[in-house]
């Protein structure tokens, strides 16, 4: 918590039933769908920890509060890392949506009065701010400059095409087309199996051989988005849900990263005591849960939404992420539609990396887990080294380093060495750059003799 900057606050608030709080720190608190006698008052004497304490007034109907924490913004909470406690220290299941992990549904337990919200430090530590520098070696005993690149291969921003819910037409329509293009796509899939009772076909078990056709090519990414699209009502639930999901995805693509996104999708509900971090960390997942452009075509405009969020993403050099349901005529967005998205995409694909979203994230996250420091540098040659603090089971994305050689060398003949001393090939136009794997190692950058 240390690192994340922060405003001592103290605030009493008081509320009746009927009213809504106002703000503690930013954070809401109602009752859910209730009226009468109960009152609450909610207090925030730390960050990301917020306490209500609960006055039944003889009520005896049972009691739900409602938690709203911001997300955005400078009292914006780490939703992933949230649980709830009692006043003795047990952990309360909370209720959320797949995609707003952010609002919480306490049912308050006969008794209970008096509850925490708070955000739990991960194992790995609060995330921290990765200071640019890091990043880059400016040396003036050889006048060389390396850097490691915001994006792979000189492009100034990434892309990523998401396909959800595992429809046929992932198979029959985007595939085929996004090969078309030779772009990637991801696919957020619910590989069930069917359970008895559920009127749901789950087309990702029954097209399985097709999947594993598509996985065995390696041109497509597969995402988890729960087994069966539905939520879960207790932690085991949520475990397996989550877990079986991963596991179906891991056996296609066995020998690789087992790193995946996980989106547990709109229109579902979760309650689990523990936080969505500590499923991430179990079954390798990062949240892609947010932050996406809706496609389908029933939002309207969607191909000028696209072009704007492309080239806003573009000036800034960031990640832009978009998503569709099923193509198809009469479908979530038409062939037109998609077609004509792929092709501003290509328009810009000079600039852009098209990529798988755990191809990004890996990158994005090696990145910011990297440091260069200086071993030795003279007139004619720069040894350095790389750090990455990254597991290197999970994250395999490789890195592309830009070399500025010194004006004196012959930019013609600059070359990179690795740790044995082989010469790493550099990449073919644009800046001098090079490929290389994302784990801790020294380099020689050199004019050759
Ligand atoms: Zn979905």
């Amino acid at each position: 918590m240390q690192t994340i900057r922060f405003i001592l606050f103290f605030l009493v608030l008081m509320a009746t039933s009927q009213a809504q709080l106002p703000d503690i720190g930013g954070v809401m608190v109602f009752w859910e769908h209730y009226s009468g006698p109960a009152a609450f008052t909610a207090t925030s004497a730390d960050p990301f920890q917020l306490r209500v304490h609960v006055d039944r007034q003889g009520e005896a109907q049972p009691l739900t509060l409602r938690v709203e924490l911001p997300n955005t913004g400078r009292n914006a909470w780490p939703a992933n890392d949230v649980e709830v406690r009692n006043e003795s220290g047990t952990a309360l299941p909370v209720q959320r949506s797949g995609i707003e992990w952010e609002k919480l549904l306490i049912s308050l337990p006969e008794g209970v009065s008096s509850i925490v919200v708070q955000a739990v430090e991960p194992p790995g530590g609060w995330p921290k701010p990765a200071p640019e520098k890091d990043r880059v070696i400016q040396d003036g005993a050889s006048s060389a400059r390396v850097r490691i690149a915001n994006w792979p291969h000189g492009r100034t921003a990434a892309l990523s095409l998401r396909f959800d819910d595992s429809h046929p037409t992932h198979l029959s329509r985007a595939i085929p087309i996004l090969r078309e293009y030779g772009f990637k796509g991801t696919f957020m899939v619910n590989p069930g199996p069917k359970e008895s009772g559920s009127r749901q076909n789950y087309s990702f078990e029954m097209q399985h051989s097709e999947w594993e056709t598509v996985m065995k090519k390696g041109d497509m990414e597969l995402a988890n988005h729960s087994a069966h699209h539905r939520g879960a009502r207790s932690d085991a639930e949520m475990d397996v849900e989550i877990g079986s999901a991963a596991e179906a995805i891991w056996k296609l693509s066995p020998g690789r990263s087992k790193l995946m996104a996980l989106n547990l999708g709109g229109g579902t509900r979760w309650e689990t005591t523990r936080t969505l971090r500590s499923y991430l960390d179990r079954y390798h997942q990062f949240d892609a849960s947010s932050g996406s452009l809706g496609m389908d075509d029933i939002y309207g405009g969607r191909v000028e939404a696209f072009r704007k969020a492309l080239a806003s993403h573009l000036e800034r050099g960031l990640w832009c992420r978009i998503h569709y349901h099923y193509i198809g005529e009469n479908l979530s967005s038409s062939e037109e539609n998609f077609r004509t998205a792929l092709d501003i995409a290509k328009e810009h694909q000079d600039k852009l990396w098209i990529a798988g979203m755990a191809d990004i994230h890996k990158y994005q996250t090696e990145r910011n887990a990297s440091k260069l420091t200086v071993v030795k540098a003279d007139e004619r040659s720069l040894t350095f080294q790389l750090a990455v603090s990254t597991d290197a089971s999970l994250y395999d994305q490789p890195l592309t380093l830009e070399v500025e050689p010194s004006p004196a060398w012959n930019a013609q003949q600059v070359i990179l060495l690795d740790q044995q001393g082989t010469r790493i090939p550099s990449e073919t136009g644009g800046a001098l750059s090079f490929v290389i794997p994302p784990h801790a190692s020294t380099f020689v950058v050199r004019a050759s003799p």
